[in-house]
């Protein structure tokens, strides 16, 4: 049998109110402990005035509400105590309720215990949180679309179809000899798998817009010191936010700007210089930066005009080859020294004139399709996790449709389409792991 956990379900601080959450068989009793009135009888979904106690002595004025399981958001009986707010009280009405047997809820159990008894899946838990902290009312909008179940059915009908395919090959496996079994044969699901395909995806096209939509684009800017990293930053974001020196390798620490682009935010970061260095400090933000160049959507590498391009930058060059860039040439103000016959595609700035940096707000409008992207239709997914899953089961799909080609027989091609249809199970928790579970809900806010 589960536990009972509880957790301050608000902020801390200074407030007028603060909830205190427990959830578990053992809430109502543990409230009856330290509550001035008896609820055992009392019905489901109904709130009861009284004072919370310890021993004798008052500690709060309290509201208690009291809802029994299974019509509740953990389907566990849950009680919501509302006290008084304010860090003391708040603390000392928690630590009543753990000294009388709750045990402190882990950051995200109450959600993390929702999916688990069947009442949310992990979309909707997934979404629970990117409510919480949605910034935009796009993002709330997409995030309220997922809580609702709207996106996970657009997961069960991608699931359904493919049922629909499986289930017509393995009539044929299992019942051979029925005559009015029409007899299947690559040729004749081929159709239908391709049918899939490109309804998933057209799923994950709208899906990475929804994500570009919700989370903005994480732009990296990197090259050596003093190329103009900083000033760039700043001419982007029009403000003195990343300190601008001379001195190489002074941009130690990673920037963060913000701008808003035809209405999608850029999360804009200046990366330390990239170079092999001796020094501590510098090592931590090179360390830093190759981080970042796997992590943003866009790098904007620089170049400095007035130099010889180094070994390091061809290299880095290389290392970003497969990734969405930009290459900026900076300081076209000064002397040409650097032989851009071996740069593909460049835009030639200054970041110092704020000569140029406009086009590179029109490359990466251009490169994300930025004023196309449509906002009315946001039942789609949005977070990195499930937008790869998608990809994972787009590509045991193609890996299907090669083993159709290869004339594979069909009980191979059956397995592909199984792979495909599991991997869509694991974007709304049919299956998990452990791991996944516990990463996942570590990063909610304790209460929820
Ligand atoms: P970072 O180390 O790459 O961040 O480079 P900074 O942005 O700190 O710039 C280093 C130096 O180059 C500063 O003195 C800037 O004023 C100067 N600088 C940046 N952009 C330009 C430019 O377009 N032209 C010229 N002449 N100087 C620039």
């Amino acid at each position: 049998m589960e536990d009972t956990i509880a957790a301050i379900s608000t902020t801390t601080g200074i407030g007028a109110i603060s909830i205190i959450r427990l959830s578990g068989p053992e809430a109502i009793n543990i409230t009856n402990k330290v509550f001035t009135k008896n609820l055992t009888n009392a019905e489901t979904h109904t709130i009861h005035y009284g004072f919370i106690k310890e021993k004798a002595e008052k500690i709060d004025e309290v509201l208690v509400s009291i809802m029994r399981a299974p019509k509740t958001f953990t389907r566990e009986d849950i009680v919501e105590i509302n006290c008084h707010g304010g860090i003391a009280t708040t603390n000392k009405v928690l630590e009543i309720l753990l000294n009388n047997g709750a045990r402190l809820a882990e950051p995200g159990e109450f959600t993390k215990r929702a999916f688990l008894n069947g009442r949310i899946d992990l979309l909707e838990a997934e979404a629970t949180m990117d409510l919480i902290s949605s910034k935009s009312e796009t993002a709330r909008k997409i995030s309220i679309n997922t809580l609702t179940g709207e996106t996970s059915n657009l997961i069960k009908s991608l699931r359904n179809d493919l049922v629909q395919i499986i289930s017509n090959i393995e009539v044929n496996i299992d019942y051979p000899e029925y005559e009015d079994v029409e007899e299947m044969t690559n040729d004749k699901i081929l159709p239908s798998i391709q049918l899939f395909k490109e309804r998933l995806s057209n799923i994950i096209k709208k899906s990475e817009d929804s994500k570009v939509i919700k989370e903005g684009i994480k732009v990296g800017i990197i090259g050596k010191p003093n190329v103009g990293k900083s000033s760039l930053l700043n001419s982007l974001i029009e403000e003195e936010k990343a300190i601008v020196t001379s001195i190489p390798g002074t941009t130690r620490d990673i920037v963060e700007g913000t701008i808003v682009l035809g209405g999608i935010t850029l999360n804009i970061i200046d990366t330390a210089g990239i170079r092999e260095s001796s020094d501590v400090v510098e090592m931590l933000g090179v360390e830093k930066s190759r981080k970042i160049i796997t992590s943003s959507d866009l790098i904007i590498f620089i170049l400095n005009n007035n130099e010889e391009i180094s070994d390091e930058e061809k290299e880095l060059l290389k290392e970003i080859k497969d990734k969405k860039k930009i290459i900026v040439v900076n300081k076209i103000d000064l002397e040409n020294k650097l032989d851009k016959s071996m740069l593909e595609d460049y835009i030639e700035i200054s970041a110092k004139e704020n000569i140029g940096v406009d086009k590179i707000k029109d490359r990466i409008k251009k490169l994300f399709n930025i004023g196309e992207l449509q906002t009315s239709d946001l039942t789609y997914l949005s977070n990195a996790r499930t937008i790869s899953l998608l990809k994972k089961s787009m590509h045991q799909i193609e890996d299907t449709l090669e083993e159709i080609q290869n004339n594979s027989p069909i009980d191979i091609v059956e397995l592909g389409l199984k792979d495909s249809w599991n991997t869509l199970g694991e974007v709304i928790g049919e299956t998990y792991k452990d791991e996944l579970l516990d990463e996942l809900f570590s990063r909610f806010c304790l209460g929820k």
